[in-house]
């Protein structure tokens, strides 16, 4: 049987960014190439930061990329819970163990103490940090004796617990994208473990739940590498053997420096996350990838090539295909730049190669949401409109004067085909048309054209003033099937209202 096992474990503090459901869907990707298990866990132990809804919107953003989870929340609980805040009684014994072994040790500082120690560092240009050349001055268990920490316990003293960081040791560690990290420890602050309102920082209950849910790989965000040095030394302090490590590149901004942030999208006009979100306080709404009208395999592949390859030039693959091919050693160690023109490209390649079918079906529910009915042969009217579309969306701004006849002509093109003599022309057309018993594309167009041709006029004469009439534009697929598919009915009713009208 397979040992591995990783996890995805957001914090659900608002809605998750596509860089958070790139490093799901890397995880998941790796799991099912090894046979091994995914795992959700909600990591909801900064309550100050807890945002309604944003648990919900993370397993329906999963649900929709079709990324599901074998252990999490409400499924397969065998390691459960899976939410932080329903393990909370367990994480303060870890924090005990460590103090028993003298690794961590209680903190009385007061938040007032420290604000004006930072001060004082600062007016001297300098940064604070707790570590091992203040803590023996500061208000903490190391510097109290046993009595005055047990009185200010029993006293209900606020206190944290913080981590004592092990001093003159070049720790080295690897990073399965990076290959070798090397830290000096004299560099690490004590970061807190166990807070004051009796709930664990990141750092312990993160740490906690990757050894009691057997985690074999912890593969996440770069911006984790910096607490790579505490999470290693916290494994040896409980002297557990610690996971293997992978940090994924940050992705970065298309234009400009930095990292592709959740603000970035509004401002550069495009979503930066995979579904809506309405932001329960301000009502803000962001835009997502489902609503701007992707599909979730458009959404996977182009995350998937965002910072990993195989080193082949395939870009479009399935999630099954990304499953057999994905490998830890074809993520990229540097950023990888967003491109939201190459994720429409995606977008149009599978649209193109969806089934007709089922594209059909979409556009049929998208006529339905606008109210129209219509006895046209939808696939083929698809099938004729779906070259130049990307999204579903793009059919109806494509094809609707399919299902509704033109209000209005587009003013350039009447002035470049509506020319003195056309009506007279039109109005003979309509007589040629009346005449065709067998509508098929096929006989219209060699019905039509031998009508042209026998009149010694040029085809333009003829096919942009018709072209005009049917659809109110000179776009469109062929114009013989526009009219072929529209019907004679239609198609004479069209040219009468435009002879009317032009
Ligand atoms: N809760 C952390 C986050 O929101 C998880 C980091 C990790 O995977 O260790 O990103």
């Amino acid at each position: 049987m397979s040992t591995v096992r990783v996890r995805f474990a957001p914090s659900p503090t608002g809605p998750l960014h596509i860089g958070g459901l790139r490093t799901a869907l890397f995880n998941y990707l790796f799991a099912k190439k090894h046979g091994g298990t995914f795992v959700l866990r909600i990591e909801d132990t900064d309550q100050t930061r807890f945002v309604n809804g944003a648990e919900e919107y993370i397993k329906e953003a999963l649900q929709w990329c079709n990324i599901p989870y074998d252990e999490g929340p409400d499924k397969n609980e065998k390691f459960g819970p899976y939410r932080q805040s329903e393990r909370k009684a367990m994480y303060k014994d870890y924090a005990d163990t460590l103090i028993e072994k003298g690794m961590a040790y209680y903190a009385f500082d007061t938040p007032e103490s420290l604000n004006e120690l930072r001060a004082a560092c600062e007016a001297e240009k300098k940064t604070f940090i707790y570590n091992w050349e203040n803590r023996e001055q500061l208000n903490n268990s190391l510097s109290l004796s046993n009595e005055e920490v047990l009185s200010k316990i029993e006293a209900g003293d606020k206190y944290v617990v913080r981590f004592k960081t092990p001093t003159n040791e070049s720790l080295e560690m690897h990073d399965e994208i990076r290959g070798k990290v090397v830290i000096d420890t004299n560099l690490l602050d004590d970061k807190v473990l166990f807070k004051s309102d009796g709930m664990p920082t990141y750092h312990l209950a993160n740490v906690v739940d990757d050894h009691l849910m057997e985690i074999s790989h912890v593969i996440r965000g770069e911006e984790w590498l910096p607490s790579l040095a505490l999470h290693n030394l916290l494994y040896r302090a409980f002297g557990w053997d610690a996971p293997k490590f992978a940090h994924l590149s940050l992705i970065l901004k298309p234009v400009g420096k930095g990292k592709l942030s959740k603000r970035d999208g509004d401002k550069m006009g495009f979503p930066v996350f995979p579904l809506e979100w309405k932001d329960p306080k301000s009502g803000d709404l962001s835009s997502g990838y489902r609503e701007e009208g992707f599909y979730p395999e458009t959404v996977v592949n182009f995350l998937a090539l965002l910072g990993w390859n195989d080193s082949s030039d395939q870009e479009i693959y399935t999630t099954e295909e990304l499953i057999k091919v994905f490998s830890l050693e074809g993520v990229n160690k540097s950023g990888a730049k967003f491109d939201p023109e190459k994720n429409k490209w995606f977008q149009q390649q599978y649209l193109q190669q969806r089934d007709i079918e089922l594209l059909t079906t979409e556009f049929s529910q998208l006529l339905d949401e606008k109210g129209i009915k219509t006895s046209l042969p939808v696939s083929t009217i698809v099938e004729s409109l779906k070259e130049r579309a990307v999204f579903v969306e793009d059919l109806w701004e494509l094809g609707k004067f399919f299902f509704e006849a033109p209000t209005e002509y587009d003013a350039k093109a009447s002035k470049k085909a509506w020319k003195e003599g056309t009506a007279k022309l039109m109005t003979e057309l309509i007589s040629v048309v009346s005449a065709i018993d067998n509508f098929d594309a096929e006989n219209v167009t060699s019905t039509i054209k031998s009508w042209i041709t026998s009149k010694e006029i040029g085809f333009g004469k003829v096919m942009m003033p018709l072209r005009l009439s049917l659809v109110g534009s000179l776009m469109g697929p062929d114009v013989y099937e526009i009219a072929s598919l529209l019907g004679k009915e239609e198609t004479i009713s069209r040219i009468q209202k435009a002879i009317e009208e032009l």
